[in-house]
């Protein structure tokens, strides 16, 4: 069983087939999904939840019909504010988030970060959302999903990340995962460092993407996830279309490959990460 660790399942991009879509994920071996509840700002933060009780509902006890005959994934959900959306970190979404993570469902509070890249919102006010998600988080009890996107060819993000997670973070002892890993080996080293997972998503099948494939293969066997991001960053050989979790196959055999493992190996390992990091077991509920 693999699992995807990160996609957005509430987008509208899935609005006609979700159920579908879910169905060739489980068909395609992945058992269980993360669906990131950021929303398209704050005020669609529950969104992945929602969708998380739908079909896990569907999944287990059959109420109304099950939407496909293959069978579902498990879905867990997150809740965060997304950097670009940092300008409507006021109370009420943060009292929102607070009441979100409260749910048993709700894993982990995520994403959330830095992204100089697009710069969405003024860096200030990046930073301080992400202090304040990180509070509620540790209060909570949950891991943390974060998103670092520097500006090309710079670390500056990374650079500011660091700091604010070893002053507001580490003491946690919660650990989190780095999503969508796009730094060098000195910001695995330091993720690594502090008890972070590193996941990777299909841009680690992208022919230029051979630095980043040789930083994954320095990265331990214990500490790798695997994710989508769906419905962006399609895999290798569906790169430009709509992504969906049944494509993290494809990205789990790059990986494989590179941490020289077999496809059961490499499943069984970010199985048994994701589980670890969010002390879940696979045998029973939320
Ligand atoms: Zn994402």
């Amino acid at each position: 069983m693999l699992i995807d660790s990160h996609a957005h399942l509430d987008s509208e991009r899935y609005a006609e087939d979700r159920a579908e879509m879910l169905g060739r994920a489980w068909a395609a071996g992945v058992g269980a999904v993360l669906a990131i509840g950021i929303g398209d700002g704050p005020q669609e933060m529950h969104q992945a939840l929602q969708i998380c009780r739908e079909f896990n509902g569907c999944r287990e006890d059959g109420q109304g019909r099950p939407p496909v005959e293959s069978g579902l994934p498990r879905l867990y959900a997150s809740a965060g504010i997304y950097p670009h959306s940092t300008t409507q970190a006021d109370s009420a979404a943060l009292a929102k988030l607070d009441s979100l993570l409260a749910e048993p469902e709700v894993i982990a509070c995520g994403e959330i970060g830095l992204d100089y890249y697009h710069e969405g919102a003024p860096r200030d006010v990046q930073r301080e959302a992400l202090i304040r998600q990180l509070e509620i988080a540790a209060a909570r009890k949950r891991p943390v999903l974060i998103h670092c996107r520097p500006k090309d060819n710079t670390s500056d993000a990374w650079d500011d990340l660091f700091p604010v997670l070893d002053r507001h973070w580490r003491h946690t002892g919660l650990g989190g995962v780095m999503h969508c890993f796009g730094g060098g080996w000195d910001q695995a080293r330091r993720s690594l460092d502090l008890g972070f997972l590193i996941s990777f998503a299909g841009n680690l099948t992208y022919p230029r993407a051979q630095p980043l494939r040789d930083v994954a293969a320095r990265v331990p066997r214990d500490a790798v996830l695997v994710e989508t991001d769906a419905p962006w960053l399609a895999p290798a050989p569906n790169r430009g279309k709509r992504n969906e979790p049944a494509f993290v196959v494809r990205t789990a055999e790059v990986l494989g490959g590179l941490l020289g493992a077999n496809g059961a190996e490499i499943a069984a390992a970010t199985t048994k990460n994701f589980f670890r990091l969010f002390s879940l077991r696979a045998d029973v509920g939320n």
